[in-house]
């Protein structure tokens, strides 16, 4: 027992045998006990009612200086009052310090809770996408921000994934989005500045879309006067051979022109719209139909494992399709197997092309998707690549919110996965109309 503890217990029993011996004197020890014991108890009460009093008024004189266990209790309580309000302090200091650094970062953060409401946000975010932390608390982020690149992103909650959008505080200023799992049931939106990339970007696809453009006339020219050429009589047999090599040389230049137009058209486009729905088991059907019947191609298996269909743009579907099959058909010799499939899951949807070719060394996989890259430079020359089929196949894919994935084994053969996201797969799709398409 602690010595105030012991004081007070001492007093007490002092009390009552003090009472109980004076009871006694008069013949009632009972008595001489019991109004000792109401005393004591009355005192106590009284203790209480002052110590509540000097809780609300905050005037503690009675106890500071007081005598007892009510000094010890008061000192304890003085104690913790203190060290609570010291926490306090320095959470309040701590809290600060966090709102200050997060108001120093050139980054906006917004956080969300589940219903994708704002619960707070830094200063940034106010600056770059106009979110007020006090006003907007408890609106709906895409109410602010709308733009379906956004909301897509949201429903996703996919933190490798970003997307980038327009402000509403500024015409001409990008933001790039990203929603990462932040607290309980809460994310955080993150917010970054990327007008100069988007500048820049524009600026080489508008170089390259307006250089292709002008190139694509002058090739006309040449190519229909090489054409006239190559069926002309009168030219020597000398010229024969060097006028169709200028033919096919202009073919590949008028090949490179339009995937270049192409690429920068996709690259400008945003996402690809969703309410075309493709077919892409009937797609994947003609595709490899036609590969079939131009012969000397290696066998081509096809397996539809899903009826599901595809939320998309159908002429970039068909040239991933296209691409990637025909990539295969020149890369794997004709003893070799391609197959193609299609297949659904709750994850979404996976269209892959593999073969059994020459296969692919691992340190070039990364760089396949880059424009003009080409494992072997001269030997694709050869059969007519020009190294931009993979990068359309990429920019489709991202215009679809799908990715690519290769995985690859030198002279075992390669494997190149379209995944496709819930979002953009229809499970159940219309049944067609008799007659209709
Ligand atoms: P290209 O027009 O040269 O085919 P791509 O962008 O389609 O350009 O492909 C880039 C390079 O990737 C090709 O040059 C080739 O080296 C390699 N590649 C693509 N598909 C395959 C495949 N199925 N097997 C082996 N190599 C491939």
């Amino acid at each position: 027992m602690i010595g105030s503890s012991r004081k007070f217990v001492t007093g007490l029993v002092v009390l009552l045998a003090a009472g109980a011996l004076v009871g006694w004197i008069y013949g009632e020890p009972l008595y001489g006990f019991l109004i000792a014991a109401l005393a004591a108890l009355i005192w106590q009460v009284r203790q209480l009612l002052l110590f509540n009093r000097a809780l609300h008024t905050g005037n503690f004189d009675t106890f500071r200086f007081g005598e007892g266990i009510w000094q010890q209790i008061y000192s304890r309580f003085s104690y913790e009052r203190d060290r609570g309000s010291r926490y306090k302090k320095l959470h309040r200091q701590v809290i600060k310090e966090i709102r200050r650094s997060t108001n120093a970062m050139p980054d906006g953060a917004v956080v969300l809770d589940d219903e994708n409401e704002i619960v707070v946000c830094n200063r940034a975010a106010k600056t770059l996408a106009g979110i007020k932390r006090k006003k907007d608390r408890g609106q709906r982020v895409d109410n602010i921000l709308r733009d379906p690149a956004l909301t897509r992103l949201l429903r996703a909650n996919d933190a490798t994934r970003t997307a980038d959008i327009l402000s509403p505080v500024s015409d001409e200023r990008w933001l790039n989005c990203r929603i990462v799992p932040y607290g309980i049931n809460q994310k955080l939106l993150l917010l970054r500045d990327v007008t100069d990339r988007i500048v820049l970007n524009r600026m080489r696809r508008d170089f390259v879309a307006n250089a292709s453009h002008e190139l694509r006339s002058p090739l006309t020219v040449m190519s229909g006067y090489l054409d006239a050429m190559a069926e002309d009589d009168a030219l020597t047999q000398s010229w024969g051979q060097p006028v169709r090599q200028m033919q096919e040389q202009a073919q590949r230049m008028t090949r490179i022109v339009s995937e270049l137009l192409e690429l920068s058209r996709l690259e400008g486009g945003g996402s690809a719209s969703i309410d075309e729905i493709i077919d892409v088991g009937a797609l994947l059907a003609s595709a490899c139909e036609a590969f079939r019947e131009q012969g000397n191609s290696p066998q081509l298996d096809l397996a539809i494992e899903s009826t599901a269909h595809l939320r998309g743009n159908i002429a970039e579907i068909e040239s991933v399709v296209v691409n990637l099959v025909s990539n295969a058909v020149r890369h794997t010799p004709p003893d070799g197997r391609i197959s193609v499939s299609w297949n659904s899951g709750p994850e979404g949807a996976q269209l892959v092309v593999a073969d059994t070719g020459e296969g692919i060394a691992a340190e070039h996989i990364p760089r396949l998707t880059e424009r003009f890259f080409r494992v072997d430079r001269g030997r694709s020359r050869e059969d007519g690549g020009v190294g931009l089929g993979l990068a359309i196949v990429k920019h489709v894919l991202g215009r679809h919110e799908a990715r690519l994935e290769v995985s690859s084994e030198l002279d075992v053969g390669s494997e190149f996965r379209c995944v496709f996201p819930p979002e953009r797969i229809v499970v159940d799709p219309p049944i067609p109309m008799a007659g209709g398409s």
